[in-house]
């Protein structure tokens, strides 16, 4: 089976150290999404994958082979970079042709596998332009088809589609799962924008300062974070936070936070258990507060003061003062007999289903 394995890879570059032990495993037909903030050492990841670096220590294999010190031409690895690095003087077929000519593939074999390839990206009609010529959506897939031409083991992309606009984006993603759907072979993609990572990844590995922080599936890093790093990073609008303390009256477990009291579940009282009458946070999804209905539980309501309203497509982000320091924001699902009006009162209820809690310390989430 296809794989692609990178284990405690270590990259220093001058005073920083950019890859922190980084290991994940990308299983065959996997689209593997690295998504992290500015800087945070996923480009640098890529480098040493595909070898415009060398690790100070830890090991990348494909298909079980180690390829740690292997040059780049000899890892046969796809890449489509951010700047899509095409040749300026070479017209759309050299371009594609080129990383297949630079492996001695023969002649015949190139013009046998250019026209599927420009045909399913649209490219057929301007295999003899010049590069300078293509708008950017098109020099976007000249990248893609000189990867899709390869026969590689693996393919990665750093942030292809960030210099496109809005609109072209959606049909260029599309492109690039077309591209793996048809290779199925072992991918990690490059992004700093959560939604691409969201609609493209099998499973998303989330990177800050060098260090994987969590891997998993979009939907466990929203509703299971690992820490407030997580918590604050993934999900739109951002994660409530509020701090506050622990306490346990006649064998039940009370939130007391700024202008929020909630009774807990059950399932909290044995993880909270060394948490009485200590500082917590809190961490609630926007989409875990809701317009409560006529009889609901008193212990998960919240009221205050609308601080601002913004309507969007199917639902309305609701801001909200619920103490002298704290604001929450809601997104509200049916909103039509609320007075959402800025500075009257609105009271939402908490599903005290989706709380999360953080150690105030390690930042790490307590597990439920
Ligand atoms: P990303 O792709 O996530 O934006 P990079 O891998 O490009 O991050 O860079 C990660 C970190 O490495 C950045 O903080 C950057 O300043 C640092 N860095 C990159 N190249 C060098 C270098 N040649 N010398 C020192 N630091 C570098
Ligand atoms: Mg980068």
């Amino acid at each position: 089976m296809g794989q692609l394995e990178v284990n405690n890879l270590v990259k220093r570059l001058g005073d920083n150290l950019v890859v922190d032990g980084v290991s994940f495993a990308v299983n065959e037909g996997e689209f593997f999404v690295l998504l992290g903030p500015s800087g945070s050492g996923k480009s640098t990841l890529l480098r040493l994958i595909c070898g415009l670096e060398t690790p100070d220590s830890g090991s990348i294999q494909v298909n079980k082979r180690d390829i740690t010190r292997l040059p780049p031409r000899e890892r046969n690895l796809g890449m489509v970079f951010q700047d899509y690095g095409l040749y300026p003087n070479m017209n759309v077929y050299q371009n594609i042709a080129y990383g297949l000519e630079a492996r001695g593939v023969p002649r015949a074999e190139i013009a046998r596998r250019i026209p599927p390839a420009a045909e399913k990206l649209g490219l057929t009609a301007h295999l003899k332009s010049g590069i300078v010529d293509l708008s950017g959506g098109e020099q976007q897939r000249v990248a893609l088809a000189r990867a899709m031409v390869k026969d590689a083991d693996a393919y990665l992309y750093d942030e292809p589609l960030s210099n496109l606009d809005p609109k072209l984006r959606h049909k260029a993603r599309r492109d690039i799962m077309t591209v793996h759907k048809e290779k199925h072979k072992p991918s990690v993609y490059v992004t700093h924008d959560q939604s691409e990572a969201f609609a493209m990844g099998d499973r998303i590995a989330v990177l800050a300062k060098g260090k994987l922080q969590q891997v998993g599936t979009a939907e466990a890093l929203l509703h299971q974070p690992a820490n407030l790093f997580i918590a604050m990073f993934v999900g739109s609008p951002p994660i409530n936070l509020v701090e506050g303390t622990i306490a346990t009256e006649n064998q039940e477990y009370y939130f007391y936070g700024d202008g929020i009291a909630l009774k807990l579940p059950q399932a909290w009282h044995h993880p909270l258990n060394h948490y009485d009458m200590r500082k917590i946070i809190l961490g609630l999804r926007p989409d875990a507060l809701t317009v409560p209905e006529s009889d609901v539980d008193e212990d998960s309501l919240v009221s205050g003061a609308v601080e601002y309203v913004e309507p969007l497509l199917g639902e309305t982000i609701v801001g909200m003062k619920v103490g002298s320091r704290t604001s929450l924001s809601a997104a509200l699902q049916d909103t039509e007999n609320e007075s959402l009006n800025v500075g009257e009162s609105l009271r939402v209820s908490i599903d005290t289903e989706r709380l999360l809690f953080f150690d105030v310390e390690s930042e790490k989430a307590i597990a439920i």
